[in-house]
């Protein structure tokens, strides 16, 4: 029965002198182990100070920095919760998670300063102070927590069934909402996923750190689990792929947790082509959060070919990782299975899946797509106050309703077919955007692609996609089209193509179809 924050730290004690958490940043800050655990009860007394309790949440408005798993270790010690958002959102966004979630206070730096400060609640500001008037002064409050040497959990001990985080989801199919997961829900998930990618995460490990740390991926899937082994995760904020190339060779960096549109760049951008590759330590990749590609998998197996690509599968609702590539084996020993390609895995151990039709509820057999369900410690708590969206998402059997469209085979291999709700409905048939994007993405002119549904008259919707053309090809609209077309059933063919200069993409690395449709709807109409 143990918090997120002593699970993660537990042994901490032998690395003192580690290095935890180095930003990639020439000259960036760096935590070692002894750091950590000291600023992290530090920071739980000094939330005491500022009038934070047990249940009150905490919005970490950061980016990806060495300090930010400190802050969110620090809020859960506190037995306080901790809400990751985006800093670079607009104000009204991130005001907006302030208000629903009900904080009682906001970490920032200089980055989200101006657009929490007048959300209504004290600020703890980090960095530069100076550019921050009005904000307490992480420092001067970590100080203070030292001279007044109070206990860490003084008031309410902390149970691993309290809440100890509200990430909000990024509404990319629907409204963002707040979901909530208790310290047991988080352990459990590490649990089962350390296990599962457990060969690649021994103390030795370098883990990047490049996803953001306020989604689930980045603060449990890579932080959590990298600390808990005591590797070390190299924490980068932002995306460029000249640097990100360098920061992996000057980090000597070995697990590199990303997501499609990342790999996409390493493989298709000229600037990977001018790298010397031959200096990477990298040993493995992991790719989650949307589909990847056969022919991406393949371009990047390719270019980099000593590097192991793991697929995972996983949603905010369950904690984070769900199904990963290796599987099968004896939790004391370690996987002894890799999963197919273009499979995203296994079932973890702890938890158990079940394919159902939608509209019946009834599970289906093998080899047959329907919605992906699952049941374990790790699914959330709920919505947070969203009670009608949280009994339509859990059912009174305990099962996640994922919302995705997957099936098992018979080696126990999972694939994933798309999220329902982008399924694009053409005449009764069923069309996933995500195959659609994949054969598109083998065309060698294809530098990136959507696809999505548009309203029509007499189909209900129709398939159409955007397509950001390599420099320099040739081809037309209409040959690309006709590409997709040589390559499907009729009913899935394109209707309408369109060249654009880049697909627009979460942070989290999911394209933004609503976004973009309604985009083509404008330029179009
Ligand atoms: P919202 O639910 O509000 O739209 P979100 O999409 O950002 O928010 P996340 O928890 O970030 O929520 O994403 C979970 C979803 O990501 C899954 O339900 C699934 O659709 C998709 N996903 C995750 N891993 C994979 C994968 N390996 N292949 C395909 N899709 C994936």
């Amino acid at each position: 029965d143990v918090t997120v924050p002593e699970f993660v730290l537990a042994g901490a004690e032998a690395y003192a002198d580690k290095v935890a958490l180095v930003e990639a940043a020439p000259g960036g800050r760096s935590y070692t182990y002894g750091e950590v655990c000291r600023d992290v009860a530090r920071f739980a007394r000094a939330l005491r100070s500022v009038g934070v309790r047990k249940g009150h949440v905490v919005v970490v408005a950061l980016p990806n920095l060495a300090v930010y798993p400190v802050v969110s270790l620090g809020i859960m010690s506190a037995g306080a919760v901790f809400s990751g958002v985006n800093p670079r959102a607009v104000a009204a966004e991130i005001r907006k998670q302030v208000e629903d979630s009900e904080a009682k206070l906001v970490v920032a730096n200089e980055v989200a300063y101006d657009k929490v400060k007048g959300a209504g609640v004290p600020v703890i500001g980090i960095g530069d102070v100076e550019c921050m008037p009005g904000a307490i002064s992480w420092d001067e409050l970590l100080a203070a927590a030292d001279r007044t040497g109070a206990p860490v959990v003084a008031l309410d001990p902390v149970q691993q069934s309290d809440l100890c985080a509200l990430p909000y989801s990024s509404g990319t199919t629907g409204v963002s909402k707040g979901v909530m997961l208790s310290h047991r829900n988080l352990v459990s998930n590490l649990c089962s996923s350390m296990f599962a990618v457990g060969q690649e995460l021994l103390a030795q490990v370098v883990t990047l750190g490049l996803m953001p740390f306020f989604h689930i991926y980045g603060i449990t899937g890579i932080c959590c689990s990298t600390l808990r082994h005591k590797g070390t995760v190299v924490v980068m904020d932002r995306f460029d792929l000249r640097t990100f190339l360098g920061a992996l060779v000057t980090h000597r960096v070995m697990f590199a947790p990303l997501v499609p549109p990342v790999m996409l760049a390493m493989v298709k951008s000229p600037v990977a082509d001018e790298f010397d590759i031959s200096g990477l330590a990298l040993r493995s990749v992991m790719t989650a959060a949307a589909p990847l590609a056969p022919d991406l998998l393949a371009a990047f197996q390719n270019k980099f070919p000593g590097v192991q690509v793991e697929e995972a599968y996983g949603l905010t609702e369950h904690s984070c990782i769900t199904l990963t590539h290796a599987g099968g084996g004896d939790p004391q020993k370690g996987p002894v299975q890799i999963a197919k390609k273009n499979s995203v895995g296994f079932i973890l151990p702890n938890l158990e899946v079940k394919f159902i039709d939608p509209d019946t509820g009834r599970s289906l057999p093998k080899n047959t797509p329907g919605e992906v369900c699952v049941r374990s410690q790790a699914v959330m708590q709920g919505y947070y106050r969203q009670k009608e969206e949280t009994e339509r998402t859990i059912d009174d059997k305990g099962w996640l309703h994922t919302g995705d469209v997957g099936y098992i085979d018979d080696d126990g291999d999972v694939f994933i077919v798309d999220r329902i709700k982008e399924l694009i409905k053409y005449k009764g048939f069923q069309v996933a955007p995500a195959e659609l994007e994949a054969i598109l993405l083998s065309h060698p002119s294809v530098e990136d692609a959507a696809v999505f549904g548009l309203p029509d008259e007499e189909a209900g919707e129709v398939p159409v996609s955007c397509v950001v053309r390599r420099r320099g090809a040739a081809e037309s609209e209409a040959d690309m089209m006709a590409y997709v077309a040589a390559r499907v059933a009729s009913y899935k063919k394109l209707r309408l193509l369109r060249f654009v200069d880049a697909i627009p993409k979460s942070v989290s690395g999911k394209i933004l179809r609503r976004q973009l449709r309604d985009e083509f709807v404008k330029n179009n109409a």
